[in-house]
């Protein structure tokens, strides 16, 4: 039986739909909370490549006052211009908001024909935000001799330690790995590890283990069942949550979270994928796991738990489902059958 909620909570929140496939998954996504009876007021706010250009500005101050104003948004995919030299939309606007953790659960979807249908997959990926080689700072030293330099800090590292390992702690799960390339960058993941151990010392009942980037990426592809929170630097973090979702179906399933102390934007893992945009094609399962995500943070759980099991019916039925993931259906025939599938809410007034 579904939890009540209070049908007189209403939540703001900022949109952006981004582009690319952008805007259809979004509204995939709004039409699913809104189809919970969860009621959100939205602050849509648009960014994508063409504002981005005739602005000349990667983030628009708008947006940051959207979300410094509402606390929490819902992202989709944002295309950063090639020509311009402007720097990532999505790093620019963690940065901005202090969103330091990123955070990916990546799990076995019922239906969904992987190459991992024996095992069950449910691993949650903890990945810092805010550093390492995403610090920007480039610099030709002279012609065709370029530096990039990794920033690690004992206090971002700290921090995302912490999220992973309270979140392990809170969420019952019972294994933090922390994947570090210490061996050869033995200062700069040397402190990502000792800020590790640190952490993971107050927490004697969650077991810990150090794995090394390389080895931790062959482990994914032969047991990745073994893995419970991954804990990763910024770099390692993007190129492993991208391995983790081929496991499970592809960036079409495995949604995200950017965390801070006061705010949190969620957007899927994929990005604008060109290819399909405006083919109606697009699967936004993310979006709506990273809906779910959100609703969670609202403290709108039974409605979270109903989108979720909603997909999850849906994948299990296997009759409407998009084409990246082995089905005929389009983005709405999807998200009609996981509206179709909702159970009804009980409504507490
Ligand atoms: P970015 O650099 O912005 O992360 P990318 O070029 O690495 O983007 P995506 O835009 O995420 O990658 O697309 C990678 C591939 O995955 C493309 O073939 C794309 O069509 C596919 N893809 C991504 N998201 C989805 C989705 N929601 N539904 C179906 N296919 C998707």
């Amino acid at each position: 039986m579904p939890r009540g909620y209070n049908v007189l909570v209403s939540h703001r929140a900022t949109l952006i739909p981004g582009d690319g496939i952008g805007p259809e998954v979004t509204s995939a996504a709004v039409r699913a909370i809104e189809a919970t009876g969860v009621h959100i007021e939205w602050e849509r706010c648009e960014l994508n490549e063409e504002v981005i250009l005739r602005r000349n500005e990667v983030l628009p101050p708008e947006i940051i006052a959207s979300i410094l104003h509402t606390k929490v948004g819902l992202k989709g995919p944002v295309t950063t211009p090639i020509a311009g030299g402007f720097p990532s939309v999505n790093v620019a606007l963690r940065k901005a908001l202090d969103l330091y953790a990123n955070v990916r659960p990546v799990r076995t979807l019922p239906g969904v024909r992987t190459r991992y249908n024996d095992v069950e997959i449910d691993m949650v990926i903890f990945r810092e935000n805010t550093e390492d080689l995403y610090s920007g700072l480039e610099h030709e030293v002279v012609r065709d001799v370029v530096t990039s330099l990794k920033v690690i800090t004992r206090v971002a590292s700290i921090r995302i330690a912490e999220a992973a390992f309270s979140f392990a702690a809170e969420t019952g799960r019972k294994k933090v790995a922390a994947i570090h390339k210490a061996n050869i960058m033995k200062l700069a993941d040397g402190l990502f590890l000792r800020c590790c151990r640190e952490v993971a010392a107050r927490y004697p009942q969650i077991e810990y283990r150090e794995l090394i980037v390389d080895n931790a990426s062959m482990q994914l592809v032969i047991r990745p069942e073994q893995f419970d929170v991954l804990l990763l630097p910024n770099l390692y973090g993007d190129i492993v949550s991208d391995l983790a979702a081929g496991l499970v179906g592809g960036l079409g399933v495995v949604p995200g979270a950017n965390l801070g102390e006061k705010h949190a934007v969620f957007e899927a893992v994929h990005g604008s994928a060109p290819d399909i945009a405006g083919k109606g094609v697009a699967n936004p399962t993310a979006m709506m796991l990273s809906a779910a995500m959100m609703l969670v943070h609202l403290r709108e759980q039974a409605a979270a738990n109903r989108l979720r099991s909603a997909v999850e019916k849906v994948y299990a039925d296997r009759r409407h489902l998009t084409p990246d993931v082995g089905g005929t259906a389009g983005t709405r025939e999807f998200t009609d059958a996981v509206i179709a599938a909702l159970s009804p809410a009980t409504v507490a007034v």
